[in-house]
């Protein structure tokens, strides 16, 4: 039990971390403003919600 190496916290790795690799931070880093009127998701600085309508 517990011995497959995978810990709940791990950090995802730079070269494979995909979001990290666009927007040069973990998604748990990113400044979130505004909830978008349409979705309700926040909007994240690059104007990306759920529904990417935010982007507008
Ligand atoms: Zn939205």
């Amino acid at each position: 039990m517990g011995g497959d190496g995978k810990g709940s916290g791990d950090p995802i790795p730079e070269e494979i971390d995909e979001h990290y690799r666009l927007f040069g931070k973990e998604p748990w880093e990113v400044d979130y403003g505004e909830k978008c009127a349409v979705c309700g998701s926040p909007v994240d600085e690059c104007g990306l919600c759920a529904c990417d309508s935010a982007s507008d």
